[in-house]
């Protein structure tokens, strides 16, 4: 072959026109699954997994821009990156951007998935580069980089109209709207009207996640609706329609739990799964006037060819014991949002925690007052507490001051009890430093060992509060101002905790005058347990983005330092103690290096 046929021959190999076939179809005439990437090698067949030709061919519809999927787990979800990237490559080479959570899931599926693909398929020699970087994959016409949603404001500079945004519910937290998930696919892909298409894949976590916010959302829902093998019913595979007994061990329930049709209540067993999925069809949950713009796909895994009912129903039994096991089978078996019992504090509930102790009055148990300052740009939000032996807390006073005169009276007051005779005075209270940082500093400084500085911990710790010197420019003090970094998770599980004791000591109560707007603050987060780096981690979130939480973070920092000045250690039958404070030796602030 002289070199002239060689050029004309690979000429058309490169300009060869796209074919008119649909990325389904495409996978099926040209995708091999080699020994690489399977234990089973063999052509790709989409009858296997049916449910993914429609996600996979919204690329092949111009009128849609956004394919949400709730992808659960076994369900053959990565497989359908896998070919919409394969079927650009071949068919219409253009950018695609590939968004994964971090750094080694980006390297894992590249290495590890994508390039075996690329390498192993006919259809992508002379296409694909094969000397590509791991997370820039070269190819004719296009590339496919992948971008880190852990440092989304890098992919800023690129565009395209291609973007496929997977896990997007295990994105880091971003501080602003602007980093969100949703933004990011806009701007990346805003120089391709008409052309472009975002694909918003993930497992959902909670209500509040990106992939459920989408799923309400969307133009159109869809639920995917198999025929039932008696009746020809057509219905959507739901957990409650499993039949097990829950008394019998894993191994018999793998091997007697059936599916019931919830039409002619047929029990239907597992062998009828394959046909049942290929007469499958997705059908619309919502009706709209024109064409969707954006349509959202739902899947659990008992759609799943390689998962049977019973082991579906074994994998619950081994979950359902424990919170975070429960919580993993709900999103990632049951691909449903997770919306937990003990972790969610109810206003209401919390309002059944009133003592008959007026506002402003110092309960006869109290020997210590803490207070907290959440600092916001116009405004401070405080909160007095009383605490008691057995670390009893009960809510004494809270409100809104515009000035830090106004918080200095509001601390130095002495609280009477209920004869109206003075008491206690607010021992320490902690002063968020996370805005007008200087100024709080400034504060601090004037009043030593009663003011501290506080500021919640923005990575996970172990201990329960940090301190750390900070610098001063104008260095007015000889001593370093000591800054204390609070673990604020481990307090507001603590709180929660406390909230669940009945009235009474070690129990976490309010005055009698709480009002609902308080309450509504304190309840305003629920604790979310997720997973990072294989450890499974709680942390606190807001329940709704609106929601105000400025007494529930006083509470965190007025808990720390009545921390700091060893509240737990407080003995019942002292009542002089208060009286004795001043000489209180254990009362003091830590000394430098203190933790705790
Ligand atoms: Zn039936």
């Amino acid at each position: 072959m002289d070199a002239l046929e060689n050029l004309v021959n690979n000429a058309c190999k490169i300009f060869k026109p796209p074919e008119r076939i649909k990325v389904s179809e495409w996978a099926d005439k040209y995708r091999y699954m080699s020994s690489e990437e399977t234990s089973r090698p063999g052509p790709w067949r989409t009858s296997i997994v049916p449910y993914l030709a429609k996600i996979m061919d919204c690329l092949n519809d111009d009128d849609i821009e956004k394919v949400i999927f709730l992808k659960p787990t076994q369900i053959g979800g990565t497989e359908a990156g896998i070919n919409i990237v394969g079927y650009i490559i071949d068919q219409q080479p253009s950018r695609i951007l590939y968004v994964l959570p971090d750094e080694d899931t980006m390297r894992d599926f590249s290495s590890q998935r994508l390039q075996k693909v690329l390498r192993t398929n006919e259809c992508f020699k002379d296409k694909y580069r094969e000397d590509s970087k791991d997370l820039m994959l070269s190819f004719h016409g296009g590339f496919c980089k992948f971008g880190n949603a852990s440092s989304a404001t890098k992919l800023a500079s690129w565009s395209v109209p291609v973007i496929i945004l997977d896990e997007i519910d295990k994105y880091p937290k971003q501080a602003s709207k602007e980093a969100s998930p949703l933004k990011l696919a806009e701007e990346r892909t805003k120089n391709w009207p008409g052309k472009r298409k975002m694909f918003f894949w993930s497992t959902p976590t909670l209500k509040t996640g990106n992939i459920w916010q989408l799923w309400e959302n969307a133009d159109m829902r869809f639920e995917f609706q198999v025929p039932c093998p008696f009746c020809g019913h057509y219905q959507a595979l739901e957990w409650n329609q499993v039949r097990f007994n829950v008394d019998e061990d894993v191994t018999a329930i793998q091997y007697n739990t059936h599916y019931e049709c919830c039409s002619c209540g047929g029990h239907i067993t597992d062998q009828y799964k394959p046909e049942m999925l290929e007469k499958g069809r997705w059908v619309a949950l919502n009706e709209i006037n024109g064409k969707p713009k954006s349509v959202a796909f739902k899947l659990n895994s008992l759609y799943s060819p390689w998962v049977t009912f019973g082991q579906m129903a074994a994998e619950f039994i081994r979950s359902k014991d424990d919170q975070l096991l429960l919580m993993n089978f709900v999103n990632s078996w049951l691909g449903e949002p997770w919306e937990s019992k003990s972790a969610v504090m109810e206003a209401d509930l919390l309002l059944q925690h009133k003592t008959d102790v007026p506002m402003g009055i110092v309960p006869d148990w109290a020997q210590l007052l803490t207070g907290g300052v959440d600092v916001q740009m116009g405004y401070f939000y405080w909160k007095i507490d009383a605490w008691g032996p057995g670390v009893t807390c009960q809510t004494i006073a809270y409100g809104r001051a515009l000035t830090l005169d106004e918080i200095e009276k509001i601390m130095d007051t002495w609280y009477p009890d209920k004869n109206g005779k003075p008491k206690l005075q607010v021992w320490v209270y902690g002063i968020d430093t996370g805005y007008r940082t200087e100024e709080i500093y400034d504060y601090c400084e004037r009043h030593p060992r009663v003011a501290i500085p506080v500021k919640g911990s923005s990575t996970p710790m172990v201990q329960r509060a940090r301190p750390s010197n900070i610098e001063r420019k104008d260095k007015l003090n000889k001593v370093p101002l000591q800054l204390w970094i609070i673990n604020t998770d481990t307090y507001k599980n603590e709180i929660a905790m406390r909230m669940e004791i009945p009235m009474g000591k070690g129990s976490w109560m309010l005055n009698a005058d709480c009002d609902r707007e308080f309450a509504e603050q304190i309840t305003s987060e629920h604790r979310v347990i997720q997973t990072k780096g294989g450890r499974a981690v709680e942390t606190w979130e807001k329940k709704t983005s609106a929601k105000q939480n400025h007494w529930w973070d006083c509470s965190v920092y007025s808990f720390a330092v009545a921390d700091l000045v060893h509240m737990r250690q407080l003995q019942e039958d002292e009542p002089q103690a208060q009286e004795q404070a001043e000489e209180f030796d254990d009362m003091a602030l830590p000394e430098p290096g203190f933790s705790l």
